[in-house]
């Protein structure tokens, strides 16, 4: 454009002049034709003369369009120039090429505006760009914008070189929001964000990908070493709690890794890997790691599709779900049964028969299980209606209960409606709880108790022994029955935990008034051994397996 101008201009003075010295030349000789001869000598002088001026006159001429030219090409082109190029710059955002005039005249003006305008614009695009690529709260990353950056890592990865996912997850990070609030909450990952910062450092590209979530890519590994010891320092930046507004917070992370060193490999993929890592380092128990191996993708399939079953299942109205039951024996003569503990069995129409440590763990972790346990307080009262109007003097029916039930909201309300539903006497209800939700010491779960026990159902403590319930903390808890676990119970005649059983949990269930119920026996040995040290009631396939109802009573009229 600036050019074309110049062109322009350059043509129409040369033109100019040539014009001039045309129309000059040609009026003279015009003059010269027209006179009689006797002038013509005179006119010859004065040709001579105009000659002489003429040519003073071009010299002139041309230095004054020489000047002109130059103001106009230096004092109203250049500016022109810069202007029109600053502006190409800024329509191409090429902010860093804008010229700054050195001159101070109206041009100079409009372009120094124009410059300061630009400037303007583009703090204001950086300010969105800024935006668009990270997260508002910790200044990480978001997760578009680390997309784009792993798009780009799994291709320009060195050959023989490796690119390794790193998904981290705040363990408990809802509970520590619920107990001390969101603005600490948010601080509290403001500064893990902090933490993650100084390690990775120019080693890789962090993200916060969302919620308690953070990723981290590491590229063009050389050992898998690197990696391990990466991991290493990683989990140790969480060593040393956090303080937050005079709140100590120890926190844990999980995390899941997935390493790869195809530059075919999509990122839907590695993310997907990274997560199903994670969620394996998770289901360990938190504060793990986890790389990726390709058998957890089935599992985590079968998951899924156990999860989708039981989902179904209850919306179908719990049809494909049974129950068992187990007699309760006593042993003051090894034959009365005191009650029964109900077991759920699910015969799935699509994934077969599954039992119930293959299905109850992903129904507690979904939340499923707190509508598939009213099913089965309910139909377990029933049945225990069914037992008694068979003849049956049975005491209790145990149903097991999943801690995320208990505590769920309107726990106690349900339970009161099946009562009312069933007419079931509460008294003949227990509810087996894991140490694990009672050592929780949590005021809502004590509240919990205290009303059941209030309405008259017993308490029993499922697994007793596996979990770490001290003995002033049981004191105070409503509990009427200790379950000492299998694990106890195994080869109790030949040696095995004899001592722990007969020299602490026996004695430490007569000194609260605890009923005690062993578990899992299967031998005669095993029998009279806790029968001899005082345990009161015995489970276990030495007297019968779970058996359905109509087997259960037909076992009860022969007894
Ligand atoms: P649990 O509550 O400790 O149940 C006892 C388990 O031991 C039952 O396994 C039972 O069949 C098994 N068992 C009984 N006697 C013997 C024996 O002599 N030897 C051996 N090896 N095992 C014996 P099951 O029915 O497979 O249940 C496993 C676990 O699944 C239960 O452990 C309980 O935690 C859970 N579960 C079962 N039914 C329900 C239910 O209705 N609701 C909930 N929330 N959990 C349930
Ligand atoms: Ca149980
Ligand atoms: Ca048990």
């Amino acid at each position: 454009m600036i050019k074309t101008q110049l062109k322009f201009s350059t043509k129409f003075i040369v033109f100019s002049v040539v014009t001039f010295v045309i129309v000059f030349a040609s009026s003279i000789s015009y003059c010269y034709g027209y006179l009689e001869n006797e002038n013509r000598d005179l006119l010859t002088t004065i040709t001579t003369r105009i000659d002489q001026f003429i040519l003073l006159f071009i010299a002139i001429a041309i230095l004054l369009f020489t000047l002109m030219y130059s103001f106009y090409r230096f004092v109203l082109l250049k500016p022109i120039g810069i202007l029109m190029s600053n502006i190409e710059h800024i329509k191409n955002r090429e902010f860093d090429y804008l010229q700054i005039p050195s001159n101070d005249d109206e041009f100079d003006k409009i372009a120094k505006n124009i410059d300061h305008l630009a400037a303007g614009i583009e703090a204001k695009e950086r300010e969105l760009q800024y935006i668009a690529e990270h997260d508002s709260l910790t200044g990480l990353y978001n997760r578009y914008y680390f997309n784009n950056i792993l798009n780009e890592k799994i291709v320009t990865t060195k050959k023989d070189h490796s690119l390794a996912l790193v998904f981290c997850d705040v363990d408990n990070f809802k509970e520590i929001n619920d107990t001390v609030g969101h603005d600490i909450g948010d601080h509290l990952l403001v500064q893990i964000a902090q933490r993650l910062t100084s390690l990775v450092g120019d080693k890789g590209y962090l993200s916060r990908i969302g919620g308690d979530e953070f990723m981290i890519i590491l590229s063009d590994i050389d050992t898998y070493d690197r990696i391990y010891s990466f991991i290493h320092q990683l989990h140790g930046l969480f060593d040393e709690p956090f303080t937050v507004d005079h709140h100590y917070l120890q926190v844990t992370i999980s995390s899941g890794i997935v390493i790869t060193d195809s530059p075919q490999v999509d990122v839907t993929t590695l993310y997907k890997e990274a997560d199903i890592a994670l969620y394996k380092s998770k289901e360990q128990g938190k504060n793990k790691f986890t790389i990726y191996a390709e058998e957890y993708s089935a599992q985590i399939h079968e998951r899924k599709a156990i999860f989708e079953g039981i989902h179904k299942a209850i919306n179908e109205g719990c049809g494909e779900f049974f129950l068992l039951y187990q007699p309760k024996i006593a042993t003051k003569d090894g034959k009365s049964i005191k009650g029964a503990e109900s077991l759920i069995r699910w015969e799935s129409k699509k994934l077969g028969f599954m039992p119930p440590d293959k299905f109850i763990g992903i129904a507690e972790d979904s939340g499923l299980i707190i509508e598939l346990g009213y099913w089965i307080i309910e139909q377990s009262c029933r049945d225990f209606l069914k037992m008694r109007a068979a003849g049956i003097e049975i005491e209790q029916m145990s149903i097991n209960i999943a801690s995320n039930q208990f505590t769920s909201k309107g726990f106690l309300d349900r339970v009161q409606e099946i009562i009312e539903i069933t007419q079931i006497d509460p008294k003949n209800m227990e509810f087996e709880l894991t140490e694990r939700i009672i050592a929780d010491n949590d005021t809502d779960m004590l509240e919990t108790l205290h009303a059941l026990q209030k309405a008259g159902i017993h308490i029993a403590i499922d697994d007793f022994g596996t979990g770490y319930s001290s003995l002033s903390y049981l004191q105070q808890l409503p509990v009427n029955r200790l379950k000492i676990d299998r694990s106890f119970v195994i080869d109790i005649d030949k040696g095995g935990a004899f001592n722990i059983v007969k020299n602490a949990i026996v004695p430490l269930a007569k000194t609260l008034k605890l009923e005690t119920t062993a578990e899992g026996v299967e031998t005669k040995g095993e029998y009279q051994t806790l029968k001899l040290m005082g345990v009161d009631d015995i489970q276990g396939y030495y007297f019968a397996k779970p058996m359905r109802i109509d087997e259960f009573i037909a076992f009860a009229h022969k007894q």
